[in-house]
């Protein structure tokens, strides 16, 4: 099937035609493909999420490889990477391999998993690394998030071993010793609240370690949902010396402060916990001057049981995958080059994604792409989520930019807003 896209804005440029034929973007011409009026979109490289939970295998009522890959679809996005903390946990070939076959069976994105760095994440023996790496599911990213890699020793040896394939470490920076019964951040409203707080030291204090390791490894080292002003100022620090670390936000980090759990609602409750507005101004000016590389959503879908009770019982965690566009284009405007960089090419190139995050202006790049209505708002419903989870911290509220279709490998995932399959 082949698509014409009618007055297409590419990145914001002046409208165009663009025609997706044969899986790519091509300067040819087909009298038969189908016509799509674009006037007014603006397409983006598809989305590429590095930080993705999927649920799968495990906790199948929480969200499935297809559910999620429809939510990511919907969101705009042609590639996620699965997270590792599934169960049984993805820390052998057999069960990346699993992950990579169900995505591919779906078909709505390409999903790459993410390997675990230890056993069981269980932080005290190194996962057999090199044959996921050489597994159908090629994996080159690896992480126990969910639970820090504490221990040092551990942490410079997986540095070591991935090496070897240029793969990356991706870690959850939480001292696990201080942040023993942690409930969220810790400031003056878990004081006023009553409640254990999570301190920004023990984010910073592991980044400022790995970066360490990583740099007398010289290896890559990916620090995932970076949500303080200090570990801001150790990454930029270290980029400074040229250590090899990238560093994600999520969209929620961008934009929700702890002064959301006044009100006791889980949904609110996620980890590492929102921080202070001062921290949200940090992380927007690190990631537009590029301290942070990259947005990523942690989408964390919950079931019900699970999120919907008392708040020191409720797991941690929100789902991203449907409104992370909507987010950032909220904070940061129509400022595409930013956003697809960000949310697109930096996170290709992270996950060793060829195809992905590609320039849609040439004739030859895999059609993997999305359309943005940036003029359409609209109100977000939990119940009209395609995630199998309802736990979004955005519920009611009015976001900008509506995705009108997406594309993987030249073939419609959305069309008109609506899911092909
Ligand atoms: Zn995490």
């Amino acid at each position: 099937m082949a698509y014409l896209l009618k007055g297409v804005s590419v990145l914001g440029a002046a409208p165009t035609d663009l025609l997706i034929k044969d899986g790519v973007i091509s300067d040819k011409t087909d009298k038969d493909a189908v016509v799509i009026d674009a006037a007014g979109l603006v397409a983006l490289p598809g989305l590429v999420d590095v930080h993705t939970h999927l649920r799968e295998p495990g906790r199948e009522d929480a969200e499935t490889v297809e559910t999620g890959s429809r939510a990511a679809a919907l969101g705009g996005y042609t590639a996620v990477c699965a997270m590792a903390n599934t169960s049984p946990v993805a820390d052998t070939a057999g069960v990346v391999e699993q992950v990579w076959r169900l995505g591919r069976e779906a078909g709505l994105v390409d999903v790459q998993p993410i390997g675990a760095v230890t056993v069981g994440l269980a932080g005290k023996q190194l996962a057999e690394l090199g044959a996921m790496a050489d597994s159908a599911a090629t994996v080159r990213i690896f992480s126990d998030d969910g639970f820090c890699v504490a221990d040092p020793k551990l942490m410079r040896r997986a540095l070591e071993y991935v090496k070897a394939f240029d793969g990356v470490i991706a870690q959850h920076a939480e001292e696990p010793r201080l942040t023993e019964g942690a409930q969220m951040h810790e400031g003056e409203v878990s004081t006023r609240l009553g409640l254990t707080g999570w301190p920004a030291v023990a984010e910073e204090a592991i980044i400022a370690r790995d970066v360490l390791l990583a740099e007398h490894v010289g290896s890559r080292l990916h620090v995932c949902h970076v949500s303080t002003a200090g570990s801001v100022e150790v990454l930029r620090q270290a980029k400074a010396r040229g250590v090899r670390v990238t560093a994600e936000v999520t969209p929620h980090h961008l934009l929700l402060t702890d002064e959301l759990a006044a009100g006791y609602d889980p949904v609110f409750k996620v980890n590492p916990p929102l921080r202070t507005s001062s921290d949200v101004m940090a992380l927007r000016q690190a990631l537009r001057d590029g301290v942070i590389d990259v947005v990523a959503t942690d989408h964390a879908p919950h079931a019900v049981q699970d999120k919907e009770c008392e708040w020191s019982y409720a797991r941690p965690g929100m789902l991203g995958l449907e409104t992370a566009l909507p987010i950032v284009l909220s904070v940061f405007g129509e400022q595409w080059d930013l956003i697809a960089d960000r949310m697109s090419i930096a996170p290709a190139r992270i996950a060793g994604l060829d195809g992905h995050g590609g320039d849609l202006t040439k004739a030859g790049t895999p059609a993997n792409l999305t359309l943005v209505d940036p003029s359409a708002s609209w109100v977000v419903d939990p119940s009209g989520l395609a995630s199998r989870s309802r736990n979004t911290p955005y519920a009611g509220m009015t976001l900008p930019g509506r995705i009108v279709a997406t594309f993987l490998r030249g073939e419609a995932t959305v069309l008109d807003g609506k899911a092909v399959k």
